[in-house]
């Protein structure tokens, strides 16, 4: 069964708890910071900060505010092109990162459509949420859903969590959010990661469409046993193809100086 986090934007009042959270449940260090012109603070995610608040300004003054962390995909880009089978996805939905067996290659930093991997400078391997898998498999909510005090993130059974979404939606629609929507119920195939959002998904700094780079695509098929036999048969396609081509070419010469 698949679990996610959901975010209810519309509730998170920017304490940043959740950020905080994952930093001391995941004893990871602090990082020095300045002020960049923006609240969101790091600007990215980090190999040693895996969760961070983004703060967005609408052209009305308006305030967004959005948990960001790893979306753990259902069609994970770090999954398919890791070389080393480094990034798994468990059967409750999580991405998980084994740093034991990462090599450091950076494939799923270049491949990520979130921007969420980062490599550590100083040990060479990828870090990114882990969603708590320590706790939940405990039966434990993940830090930064136990620490918000708002209620702006929940963890629960995927499907019941996208239901809630709908009638929160809803909800806001009538309230006159008319721009009201889910973020992450069919992107990347599903998100563990699913957003209430009252504005464009762009407008949280959201990517309204991710998806695969074309790199990503010829490096997953090249890993795979079938898919090698593919590329194979893709390679020799071109190459055919490209030798008719010639051939109808250097024909068509040969037809106009006749
Ligand atoms: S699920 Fe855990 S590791 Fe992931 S962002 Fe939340 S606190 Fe950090
Ligand atoms: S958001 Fe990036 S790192 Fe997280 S599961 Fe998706 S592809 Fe992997
Ligand atoms: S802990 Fe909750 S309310 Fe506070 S910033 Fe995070 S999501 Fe928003």
């Amino acid at each position: 069964m698949a679990y996610a986090v959901l975010v209810d934007t519309k509730k998170c009042m920017a304490c940043r708890g959740c950020q905080v959270a994952c930093k001391d449940w995941n004893r990871l260090p602090a990082g020095a910071t300045k002020f960049r012109g923006s609240y969101t603070n790091p600007p990215t995610l980090e190999a040693h900060t895996w969760n961070h608040l983004i703060f967005s300004e609408t052209d009305q003054g308006r305030w967004l505010f959005a948990n960001y962390a790893c979306m753990h995909c259902t069609d994970a880009a770090c999954v398919n092109v890791c070389p080393a089978g480094a990034v798994q996805r468990t059967k409750n939905g999580t991405v998980w990162p084994d740093p034991d067996k990462c090599i450091g290659c950076g494939l799923c930093v270049q491949h990520c459509p979130f921007h969420v991997p980062h490599l550590s400078k100083t040990t060479n391997k990828m870090g990114k949420c882990t969603g708590c898998a320590e706790r939940t498999s405990q039966g434990l909510r993940p830090a930064c859903v136990t620490t918000c005090p708002n209620g702006a993130l929940q963890y629960g059974e995927r499907n019941a969590l996208l239901q809630q979404a709908k009638e929160r939606v809803q909800s806001l629609r009538e309230q006159g959010f008319a721009q009201a929507n889910i973020y992450g119920e069919n992107e990347m195939h599903g998100l563990g990661r699913i957003y209430i959002l009252t504005e464009r998904p762009a407008a949280y700094g959201l990517p309204e469409n991710p998806c695969y780079s074309a790199s990503a695509w010829i490096w997953q098929l090249a890993r795979r046993p079938l898919g090698k036999l593919a590329s194979v048969g893709l390679f020799s396609g071109l190459v055919v193809g490209f030798l008719r081509w010639r051939g109808d070419r250097i024909q068509h010469k040969g037809d106009n100086t006749m």
